[in-house]
């Protein structure tokens, strides 16, 4: 802990000297950077608290909010392409139902695979809204008739942050998940071997990269790191059974600490739901820790919990701070996905013993 506190205190010096520094002092301000990697804010979605999620303008926002990892959701279009879509479906976040209302498939959902990406390009991306009753999911996020947005493909986005990394001068991460390999599978496509050829192409084929792969899928989570042999930084998402488990996947027992040993010998990583490793805070109001995260803190896996929402807080936490407290200061979380990363990094600016 000693380390991370030191760790933290550079970071916030370099937050509060912050960029006047660092034409005279880079030193400095390469250490904090390396220190930083200890405790890490991830852009989920992007800043999809003020922006559509999964747009380029969410994630432009989340690298100027100082995130260090900006995630990217991947599925495929018909003609093979990774594109960057939180669902195998279109029809939450774009007007793909207006567009092209003959091409929804009997269950009446629309899905990304069956749209080339030029079809795919021709929609529309607002706020994500319910399929039901056409109302905006965070009623007080971005208006959703504000439609100005693209789905943006993977190459595209890390054109963006390799881009903004070239002119600031900062070392931003990517965090994509491959969705869904079981169903793209079954439309005979291979999601993983088309996202890890992507990574390769851009860099991020080494443990040294700035990225972390991510999946809910445990038996291809192996997949990638042995058949595809990708050799960067690797997360196993935890779920929950009762939400419907890829097959091969147990997540009551990838949670239990046998489990926890299993995964430490091929993942760098989890990400685990939130309540999964902090039940509630204590009477003294500290966070309880779950036996998943003791597991995986004794196993030295990097723990990453999904998803901090400002406006849709965990019931135990009266606002951010308490949520970001429990989860630095007291479980030694590594890393949070939020919604709100300008709120996270702020929290460790200010909190420089978290
Ligand atoms: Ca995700």
């Amino acid at each position: 802990m000693l380390v991370k506190n030191l760790c933290h205190r550079l970071i916030a010096s370099a937050l509060v000297a912050g960029m006047f520094v660092a034409p005279i002092f880079g030193a400095n301000v390469a250490v904090a950077q390396d220190a930083k990697q200890e405790t890490v804010v991830i852009a989920h979605r992007g800043a999809s608290g003020y922006l559509p999620e999964h747009t380029l303008a969410a994630k432009a926002l989340a690298y100027g909010m100082r995130a260090d990892y900006i995630e990217q959701d991947v599925v495929l279009s018909k003609d093979g392409v990774p594109v960057i879509l939180h669902d195998i479906h279109l029809d939450t976040t774009t007007d793909v139902a207006t567009k092209f209302p003959g091409r929804k498939r009997e269950d009446g959902r629309y899905y990304a695979i069956d749209f080339t990406l030029d079809e795919i390009k021709s929609l529309t991306v607002t706020e994500r809204f319910k399929a039901d009753s056409g109302k905006q999911v965070y009623e007080n996020r971005f208006p959703m008739e504000f439609g100005i947005f693209k789905v943006p493909t993977l190459e595209e986005e890390i054109k963006l942050i390799q881009g903004l990394n070239r002119s600031t001068g900062r070392d931003v991460g990517i965090y994509p998940e491959i969705k869904n390999p079981e169903f793209h599978r079954a439309e005979g496509q291979d999601i993983a071997k088309a996202v890890v050829s992507v990574l390769e192409k851009w860099g991020y084929n080494n443990p040294a990269s700035n990225a972390f792969l991510q999946c809910f899928d445990w038996a291809e989570t192996k997949r990638i790191r042995t058949e595809l042999n990708y050799q960067g930084k690797l997360v196993q998402l935890l779920g929950e059974n009762r939400w419907g488990a890829p097959e091969g996947t147990d997540y009551d027992f990838l949670k239990s600490d046998e489990g926890v040993l299993e995964m430490a010998k091929v993942v760098d990583g989890i990400g685990p739901w939130l309540p999964q490793v902090i039940e509630g805070l204590s009477e003294n109001g500290t966070a309880i820790m779950t036996p998943t995260l003791i597991a995986a803190q004794r196993a030295q896996l990097m723990v990453h919990p999904y998803t901090l929402r400002a406006d849709q807080l965990p019931k135990w936490a009266g606002d951010m701070d308490i949520a970001l407290k429990a989860i630095f200061d007291d479980a030694g979380i590594d890393g949070i996905f939020t919604d709100f990363p300008d709120q996270a990094v702020e929290y460790l600016a200010r909190n420089p013993d978290a």
